[in-house]
């Protein structure tokens, strides 16, 4: 009795050996490739970063700047859109603002 318990407590924890052993072994195996994934998506991310939210700002505000204006049109320099002149709100410094902006 005592000798059949012990061979399978043996069994049992040989089982549970090669388990951890095999979970180790695929978790070392893993990991590298787990890194380097996240590596290059913490790259993609940062270029994204840096190119998106930037580039389209200063893209953005180079074609309002350069709208041709007609002569009864001002670009407000509070908003940056053209409006008409009967929009004027107020001309300061050579630079006009729209009704909206000085409402
Ligand atoms: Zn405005």
């Amino acid at each position: 009795m005592n000798q059949v318990a012990t061979d399978y407590d043996e069994v049992r924890s040989d089982v549970k050996e090669s388990q951890d052993n095999s979970l180790e072994a695929l978790q070392s195996a893993n990991a590298p490739d787990a890194r380097s994934v996240v590596r290059e998506l913490d790259e993609a991310d940062a270029l994204d970063d840096a190119v998106t939210p930037g580039g389209e700002f200063v893209a953005e505000e180079l074609v309002v700047q350069v709208v041709p204006q007609a002569q009864d049109e001002f670009t407000c320099y509070s908003c940056f859109l053209v409006r008409h002149r009967s929009q004027i709100a107020r001309e300061k410094d050579g630079h006009a603002y729209c009704t909206e902006c000085e409402g």
